[in-house]
């Protein structure tokens, strides 16, 4: 792990270039605990974000703009792929990391961030359960940024209920066909490959789902028409469907009817990097309120000397860096091996939760400029409530979390 930071290969120039001094800790103050390599992986993304991503934040929401340029300077940066191991194509650094990287990239732009997070989401699928050829072929390509690719899990018919897939892959000689409609997959646009959950076995119920890698470009697969979204309006979520698409058999990932377990393993991960997102929204909210409070003035002084703003800002601080520390727990203990599903389920819980209260708060703080797209508060609040719905709504998330607690309890 950290090679490439120390090393000066070409991968290891793109994170390398942050220096640990310059780091402001009033930014993330819990941060000055980590060892300096997380510091300067925050400060690089942090740069980045404030260069690439906050000036153009608007734009992408207004006009709809899928980030194309900034999401290649990310492969660039090596967050596109953050977990990969260098020997595939990524800067091999773990899930702190990428919990870092994404509140820094959300913090400019959380458009950016979710393709960023849905391309990991399908990465860490790959990288759990691929064979060597697979890696090679499915993952290497994707972690520069040039090309990305997406999660598809949902249908129209279900989503919580994920185990209840209607599309459906039907063994034909040496390949499958797919038939079905996939639904609300991100970056549907934009990705030349997906994987892809089916049932192989409608009799086993999600036993017999099977994870398919299959390329975007396959004869038979179109989209339907781009959802008018409320945030994340720079990522495109689109339906996708299949209409008698052949996937070779080699492509089936990690065996027959062990779909919805590599799901529920990569949706482990990924709440990891939506906790990150949410705590990237809810920081930008939090900055915002306290840098509008000190300039603006009411009845003679800042605002910010008004004791009802004092307790918002304190209840937005407490429980950015209480979320904060849950989701960086959760990420030791998968950088670890530990069991983690309970901790990263708080942790989504309780960061998009944040996100959802800080840019609410925010908007209350600015008054009027908080209601107007002249000010971004508006859009982060926007931008939040997708956080407590998608990868586990926050319904999942408590569902998950007393699951677990009951089993302990039982034990
Ligand atoms: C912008 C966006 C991007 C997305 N990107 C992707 C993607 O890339 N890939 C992908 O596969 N999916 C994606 N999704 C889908 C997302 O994961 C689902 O929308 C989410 O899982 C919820 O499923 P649903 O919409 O079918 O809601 P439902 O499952 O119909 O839920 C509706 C309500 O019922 C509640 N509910 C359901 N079951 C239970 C239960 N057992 N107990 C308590 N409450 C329950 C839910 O919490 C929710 O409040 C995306 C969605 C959006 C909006």
């Amino acid at each position: 792990m950290f090679k490439l930071l120390r090393s000066s290969t070409n991968i290891g120039l793109r994170l390398k270039c942050a220096s640990v001094q310059n780091l402001k800790s009033r930014n993330i103050a819990c941060l000055s605990a980590l060892p300096d390599t997380y510091q300067m992986l925050q400060k690089t993304c942090r740069d980045f974000a404030n260069a690439e991503l906050v000036p153009n934040a608007a734009t992408f929401d207004r006009e709809r703009l899928y980030p194309e340029e900034q999401i290649k300077k990310m492969g660039e940066l090596g967050v596109m792929s953050i977990a990969v191991p260098e020997e595939y194509g990524g800067p091999g650094l773990d899930y702190l990391a990428y919990a870092i990287a994404m509140e820094e990239i959300s913090r400019g732009s959380p458009s950016a961030a979710v393709v960023m997070g849905v391309n990991n989401l399908y990465l860490g699928a790959v990288m759990s359960s691929g064979t060597e050829q697979q890696k090679k072929d499915f993952v290497t390509p994707y972690t520069t940024g040039e090309k990305v690719a997406c999660f598809q899990l949902s249908e129209p018919g279900n989503g919580s209920d994920a185990g209840a897939a209607t599309t459906t892959a039907v063994a034909k000689g040496d390949h499958y066909v797919l038939n079905g409609t996939k639904a609300w997959i991100t970056s549907a646009y934009q990705a030349s490959i997906a994987v892809v959950f089916a049932t192989t076995d409608k009799a086993q119920k999600h036993k017999g789902i099977t994870a398919f890698l299959v390329p975007m470009d396959s004869p038979g697969i179109s989209r339907g028409k781009k959802e008018d979204k409320m945030g994340m309006r720079g990522s495109s979520t689109a339906q996708v469907i299949y209409e008698d698409v052949i996937v070779p058999k080699e492509n089936i990932l990690g065996g027959l009817g062990s779909g919805f377990k590599i799901a529920m393993k990569a949706l482990d991960g990924g709440r990891i990097g939506i906790a990150g997102q949410a705590l990237g929204i809810a920081q930008a909210s939090l900055e915002l309120a306290v840098d509008y409070s000190q300039k603006r003035i009411a009845f003679g002084k800042p605002i910010s000397k008004l004791q009802a703003i004092q307790q918002k800002i304190a209840d937005m601080a407490l429980r950015v860096e209480s979320a904060r520390l849950l989701t960086w727990r959760a990420a030791w203990l998968k950088d670890n091996g530990k069991p983690y599903t309970k901790e990263a389920a708080m942790a989504k819980l309780a960061a998009s939760e944040t996100a959802t209260f800080c840019s609410h708060q925010c908007i209350q703080v600015l008054g009027g400029m908080g209601y107007v797209s002249d000010m971004p508060a508006e859009r982060y609040y926007r931008d939040a409530r997708i956080t407590e719905i998608y990868e586990g709504t926050s319904e999942i998330q408590r569902l998950v979390i007393a699951g677990q607690i009951l089993k302990e309890y039982a034990a």
